[in-house]
């Protein structure tokens, strides 16, 4: 599973969305923030390659 770190341009804090499509293009994107608890912009930082199995 592919996913993107993304940090919100408004509480500064970094986390991980996860999405099959190519964020890199876009820069930016408007999204919901888990930490501000609302739609913030957010600056693509780069792409996470997870570990696929995990055997859970
Ligand atoms: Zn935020």
């Amino acid at each position: 599973m592919t996913g993107w770190t993304l940090r919100c341009i408004e509480c500064g804090k970094t986390w991980t969305l996860r999405v099959s499509f190519n964020l890199e293009d876009m820069g930016r994107l408007y999204h919901y923030c888990p930490h501000c608890r609302r739609n913030t912009f957010h600056v693509v930082e780069g792409r996470v390659d997870e570990e696929e199995g995990g055997g859970g």
